[in-house]
């Protein structure tokens, strides 16, 4: 029998304040080792989708009225943040946030939670490794660091909790050209080492480039999916998200 998805989501509906819908059916799948792009223009409900996985939604006043979320064929529709981590849930959200007055090294203490000192160790070792960056400057002040070395902090601090999914909230926004590449780069090192990813974003060609399957978000309800190479090439998709024929 094949394995269950790491994450399944089917026919999700969610509001804010009881009465605004904003995803109205939503129903999408991250297969164990995969990397998925979800695609969208603002407004369409990623991030809202992002918060019913990770149990963030009755922080924002939103509620999932039907549909369910599960996480290796276990459900956890409507369960608490700390029951998502628990189940292999990490998130980085949008805006690369850090604990600036922290240093680099506490900020990814913070991520490992309450793991026991070796685990932290290994995970820590791993992390700086994949970000050689971040291992020369682990004693600095995250607040001092560039926009693109922030980005990889949250990154790695995400990791440090060694998820089997790793939700990514526009990880290249903002960032200049050579450090959208970099966070691809980092983003498929990851999924090599046998981590599952959801990646949100607006840049259609980064995220298609390394996703193996992606889906596109109007509305709150998925209007297209498929492998990423042919959405990557697909006429439509190409006008629409990547403003270019
Ligand atoms: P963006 O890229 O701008 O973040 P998005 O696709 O992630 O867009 P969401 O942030 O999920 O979209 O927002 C979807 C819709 O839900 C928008 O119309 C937004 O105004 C609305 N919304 C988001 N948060 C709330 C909230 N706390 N209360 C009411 N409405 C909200």
């Amino acid at each position: 029998p094949t394995s269950p998805p790491v994450l399944a989501v089917a026919n999700l509906e969610v509001v804010y304040d009881d009465v605004v819908l904003v995803l109205r059916g939503l129903s999408l799948e991250v297969p164990a080792g995969a990397v998925v792009a979800l695609l969208g223009a603002n407004g369409a409900g990623k991030t809202t989708l992002l918060r019913a996985v990770t149990g963030l939604l009755i922080a924002h006043r939103g509620r999932i009225v039907k549909g369910s979320v599960t996480l290796d064929g276990t459900d956890v529709t409507g369960a608490d943040p700390a029951r998502v981590v628990r189940g292999g849930v990490a998130q980085v959200m949008e805006g690369r946030r850090v604990f600036a007055e922290m240093t680099v090294e506490e900020n990814l203490r913070a991520g490992a939670h309450s793991r026991p000192r070796a685990e932290y160790r290994e995970s820590l070792t791993r992390v700086l490794d994949l970000f050689p960056a971040l291992a020369s400057r682990r004693r600095s002040t995250a607040g001092y660091l560039s926009g693109g070395e922030q980005q990889m902090l949250a990154i790695g601090r995400a990791l440090m909790a060694s998820p089997r999914l790793l939700l990514l909230d526009e990880p290249s926004l903002g960032l200049a050209p050579r450090l959208v590449e970099q966070v691809r780069d980092i983003v498929e090192r990851i999924n090599q080492q046998g981590t599952s990813v959801l990646l949100v974003e607006q840049n259609a060609v980064m995220a298609l480039s390394i996703a193996h399957h992606g889906y596109v978000l109007e509305v709150g309800k998925v209007v297209r999916d498929g492998p990423a190479a042919d959405l990557l090439v697909d006429e439509d998709i190409r006008e629409f998200y990547l403003g270019s024929t």
